[in-house]
């Protein structure tokens, strides 16, 4: 019991100073990303290459960011009983125009009488990791279904996708912090939508087949 309690009183000093980090290098990279905008519209065709690296990196550094003050404070941010439709409609808007630059095709059916309790911008958060992955893992052509539904008291919502899929190895470390199959990734977003459907007393389970495709089933308390 005493472990346990030192345990916890560490992760809460953790979740303190990683949040308070993460604000203070947020501002001046907010800053600096304004000042290289300024240039992009002035610059030439060969430094636009530059800047615009420039500003993807930047873009990325803040994800990170993102992802890690989600981590520590999953639960921040106002709660309230969210529509799990109106979620995912912000959703697509985010993600659809993504999913079309690659190819990939989204279809969602989620009736209109479906509610949890949550904070709506980690619940956005913890989907689109989900569905960025699925589109992530099209490459190209290919489909993304997403439906939900109510079953014994609990919001369901499935999102199945037929890209490259996974193996078992892959499969078990799922949400594992930096552990990636990407170039470009950081391995930080399963372990943030774990930790955010973990806050919400919800569960995630992952099938996979590789060569097949993915599908990932979320259920939450039906706030209803
Ligand atoms: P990242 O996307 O930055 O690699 P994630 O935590 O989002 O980190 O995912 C970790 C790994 O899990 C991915 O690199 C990928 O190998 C695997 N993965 C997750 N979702 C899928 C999916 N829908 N299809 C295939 N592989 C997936
Ligand atoms: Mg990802």
């Amino acid at each position: 019991f005493n472990n346990e309690l030192q345990r916890s009183e560490k992760m809460e000093i953790i979740s303190e100073l990683a949040a308070s980090v993460a604000h203070e290098v947020r501002n001046p990279l907010q800053v600096t990303r304004g000042f290289l905008q300024l240039l992009v519209e002035k610059q030439q065709q060969a430094d636009k290459v530059y800047l615009s690296m420039a500003l993807e990196e930047l873009d990325r550094a803040s994800g990170i960011i993102t992802d890690f003050l989600t981590f520590a404070k999953p639960e921040g941010g106002k709660i309230t009983e969210l529509n799990v439709l109106d979620e995912f409609i912000h959703i697509e808007g985010i993600l659809v125009p993504l999913a079309n630059l690659q190819g990939g095709k989204i279809t969602t059916h989620i009736p209109k009488d479906l509610y949890v309790r949550g904070n709506s911008s980690k619940f956005k958060q913890a989907f689109i990791n989900i569905i960025k992955n699925s589109i992530e893992a099209l490459r190209g052509e290919g489909d993304i279904q997403i439906w939900g539904y109510e079953k014994d008291g609990h919001v369901v919502i499935h999102i199945k996708d037929n890209g490259e899929g996974m193996d078992d190895e892959v499969l078990a470390r799922l949400g594992e912090p930096y552990f990636s199959n990407k170039t470009k990734g950081t391995g930080l977003g399963l372990m943030v939508t774990f930790r955010i459907i973990e806050v919400m007393d919800g569960e995630i389970n992952f099938k996979s087949k590789k060569g097949a495709g993915t599908e990932a089933i979320i259920q939450f308390p039906s706030a209803n």
